[in-house]
């Protein structure tokens, strides 16, 4: 098989870079819809008042967030022991509490600066140890 001068540059090109990348010591990137491991920090309380999000907002819509009541009961399953019809952000590993929003909600790991609602509900939830 005859190569072209354009297709070994391409080829160097690919080796090079994954050669620089592992000499890095740079990971794959981690797979989409994977929720990240439940952080301890979580049963800390958030100080700072951000926005509720609104479910149109794409990283909303990413996990599906949405009105717990209002969620397709076919993905809010049970999870564990837990029903769907038992599972909130505000019982949710995720869900951090905040004192300024009292019961209305509070903050998730998930959706950095903003708040979400504690009668809400995701397809990441996951039941808060
Ligand atoms: S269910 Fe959990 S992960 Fe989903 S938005 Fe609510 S707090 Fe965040």
């Amino acid at each position: 098989m005859k190569l072209s001068r354009r297709s070994l540059i391409g080829i160097g090109t690919a080796a090079a870079t994954s050669s620089l990348l592992s000499s890095c010591g740079q990971k794959a990137p981690a797979p989409k819809n994977t929720p990240p491991a439940a952080n301890p920090a979580s049963k800390a309380v958030e100080s700072k008042v951000y926005p509720f999000i609104p479910t149109t907002d794409s990283s909303a819509q990413n996990i599906n967030y949405v009105e717990a009541s209002k969620a397709d009961p076919k993905a809010r399953v049970k999870r564990g022991e837990t029903e769907g019809k038992d599972q909130f952000c505000k019982n949710c590993q995720f869900y951090v509490e905040n004192k300024a929003l009292s019961e209305a909600g509070g903050s998730c790991q998930l959706l950095p600066n903003w708040s979400v609602k504690a009668d809400y509900w995701c397809s990441s939830w996951v039941l808060k140890a």
